[in-house]
């Protein structure tokens, strides 16, 4: 046996955007056995993998004398009276380096180990021991950063979905993927739960440094049992799935429910002041098609309604598939359990209408209208980086600012369903006069429009620059810009020091048009949440950009539906 070079940096570049197959088979599986394992890998080398993910000492051994190709090994072992079953102790890691492996995995996540070290002393221990690169088996975010904190080589979310606190799924965890990627200086490999070439191609492109693909490609028993769950699929068709029948709105328009590949779809309805977003939406938060309308509210509810319709059918049809239902972010308060229309200033006309119920009769399928700001929170929290927090929430800032809050994995409502408004607590009383009937709320003195109209009034250019103009000359060094930007982000600091005192949440999440330069705004804010949140753990609150970006309102609307199907 000729051991592989260790060289980590050689070792990636192997590794680098490429598909590694985990071969494996446990005891009492049907292909179990070194040789069968060893048979896997060369099928896996031969198809263009790039690297070999394997358990246990005796198939790693056999797979090392069978291909060339780089070993993550890791050896699932059950130890009594714990949960943690990866490589749980740094003698089984000197075992595997022994057998050939080249990286070592291990189950870093914060569960109670055997051998009692703390993760840091347990990999500098392999590290020591083994001389090999050191892969962090984890299962939430915060075990991601406390894997590279504590001298971690890779990290994998493999175990997401796996352990008693992270949240179980059929997707591989992509929310996850996504904020490991972008908030770790490691490699992030992606692996669990994927099982076809789209989702290898989505984790990659969500930053995952390579992808590990295993049951869907070596386990025969699992790629038979799909090819059988597809035929029940079929055979049984989806109204078992959803178990939308019990829904009134089912019997309008039966037909719709026909048999379909692709009946799984969401309709998305985002509707703002000056626009109404419309697309279709799968089951795992991809946008699959989309259209655009001006809101134009003085046209009247009915024209209004016609347009979001046709646009909902037109994309259907691009989507390839048919819905199963509708859900609707709308700007202003809504009733969500009704589903109609509340006061809203930017839709004159349209108050009081039954938006949802309209909808769900033209298009024949149940439909959910949430707040705009809690159907965005709702997306973020399912789909982007609030996945899997506890206590999460949104603060959209562009034209006005919303918040949504997601509580152990529930939207809060107040009072008959209310949307609280958090974007209109005030933060300066001899601020400007707002709508909601404040002065200087947070909203009047910090969105998109309070920076435009502080820097016209103190630094006239003979036209009112944008929010965007602006933010791109703070960006190129322009004073009064940078002094316009400044304000703003103290003012946004200081309402989301409030909303760090009042919620001590998990994650703060930060999106909508304005803090797409969250560059320029982020170190005010985190500078003020220190200053001002003293009584509570600031500093274990996340404070980060939101991840969905321009997909966010559509994401979001889906989410109304799937939270409330
Ligand atoms: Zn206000």
């Amino acid at each position: 046996m000729t051991p592989f070079p260790i060289d980590l940096p050689e070792l990636l570049s192997l590794l680098k955007g490429g598909l590694i197959v985990s071969c494996q088979a446990l005891p009492g599986e049907p292909l179990h056995g070194a040789h069968i394992m060893a048979a896997m890998a060369r099928a896996a080398a031969a198809g263009g993998g790039v690297g070999i993910r394997a358990n246990g000492p005796e198939d790693i051994a056999a797979i090392r004398q069978a291909v060339e190709l780089p070993i993550i090994g890791l050896w699932k072992d059950e130890l009594h009276g714990f949960s943690v079953r990866i490589t749980p102790t740094v003698e089984h890691a000197r075992k595997l380096a022994a057998a050939g492996a080249d990286i070592i995995a291990i189950d870093a996540t914060a569960r109670p180990h055997p051998d009692g070290l703390p993760l840091p002393e347990r990999i500098a221990a392999i590290h020591r021991d083994t001389n090999r690169p050191v892969l962090a088996d984890i299962a939430t975010l915060e075990e991601g950063l406390a894997a590279q904190q504590a001298g971690a080589d890779l990290v994998a979310p493999t175990l997401s979905g796996y352990t008693e606190y992270s949240p179980a799924c059929e997707e591989p965890d992509f929310g996850l993927i996504q904020q490991l990627a972008s908030q770790l200086s490691l490699p992030v490999i992606a692996e669990g739960r994927i099982a076809t070439p789209e989702q290898a191609a989505r984790a990659l492109a969500l930053g995952a440094f390579a992808v590990v693909v295993g049951g869907a490609i070596t386990r025969p028993q699992q790629i038979t049992a799909r090819f059988v769950g597809g035929l029940d699929f079929k055979n049984k068709g989806v109204l078992r799935r959803g178990g939308s029948e019990t829904r009134p709105y089912n019997a309008i328009n039966a037909q719709n429910y026909a048999i379909h590949p692709q009946a799984g779809l969401i309709g998305a309805v985002d509707i703002g002041g000056t626009k109404i977003a419309v697309g279709v939406v799968d089951e795992g938060g991809r946008v699959l098609a989309r259209g655009e309308c001006p809101t134009d509210a003085q046209r009247g509810l009915a024209d209004g309604l016609r347009r979001i319709t046709e646009l909902l059918r037109q994309t259907t049809t691009q989507a390839g598939g048919r819905l199963r239902g509708i859900g609707i972010g709308c700007t202003g308060p809504v009733h969500p359990r009704l589903g109609t229309i509340g006061n809203v200033e930017f839709l004159p006309g349209w108050e009081g209408a039954s938006l949802a119920g309209a909808l769900s009769q033209a298009l024949g399928v149940p439909a959910a209208i949430e707040n705009d700001a809690d159907a965005a929170a709702l997306g973020e929290w399912a789909w982007g980086t609030g996945r899997g927090t506890k206590a999460f929430l949104l603060v959209t800032v562009g034209t006005g600012i919303g918040v949504g809050v997601i509580i152990d994995g529930k939207l809060y409502r107040g009072v008959d369903g209310a949307h609280p408004e958090l974007g209109h607590h005030v933060i300066d009383p001899s601020g400007p006069g707002c709508f909601c009937g404040a002065t200087g709320c947070w909203e009047s003195m910090a969105c998109g429009p309070a920076l435009e109209r502080w820097a016209q009034a103190n630094h006239p250019q003979g036209r009112r620059l944008s929010a965007r103009e602006l933010c791109s000359l703070a960006d190129q060094g322009d004073a009064h810009a940078q002094e316009a930007v400044q304000r703003t982000a103290r003012y946004l600091g200081l309402g989301i020091a409030n909303l760090v005192t009042l919620f001590a949440p998990q994650m703060i999440a930060l999106g909508g048009g304005l803090l797409q330069s969250h560059h320029l705004f982020l170190p005010a804010i985190h500078v003020t949440v220190r200053r001002n949140c003293g009584l509570v753990p600031h500093a274990q609150v996340i404070i980060v950009p939101a991840s969905l970006g321009a997909d966010a309102g559509l994401a979001g609307a889906a989410q109304v539906w799937l939270s409330r199907a």
